[in-house]
């Protein structure tokens, strides 16, 4: 076997596409990194937004999430 060819596997295609959602005339991006500027988006987890190229991380802001658990608590 010659050195340097690799057997061809067939790769997941890019899933960047689904970053980008067209709302009518519009084309709406999700967040992207502000490091890395556009092109690099930031990974969903439950609380917070990661990059996967700088690891940068971005929490999102706790008053959203926990405004239903707050409501509960208040409850006079
Ligand atoms: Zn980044």
């Amino acid at each position: 076997m010659p050195e340097g060819k690799k057997p061809h596997k067939n790769k997941p295609t890019s899933k960047k596409y689904t970053k980008y959602k067209i709302e009518g005339d519009n084309i709406v991006r999700e967040k992207s990194c502000p490091r890395c500027g556009p092109g690099i988006f930031l990974m969903k987890a439950k609380n917070r937004l990661y990059c996967g190229k700088c690891h940068l991380t971005e929490f999102i802001s706790k008053k959203d999430i926990s405004e239903k658990e707050k409501s509960e608590e208040k409850k006079e």
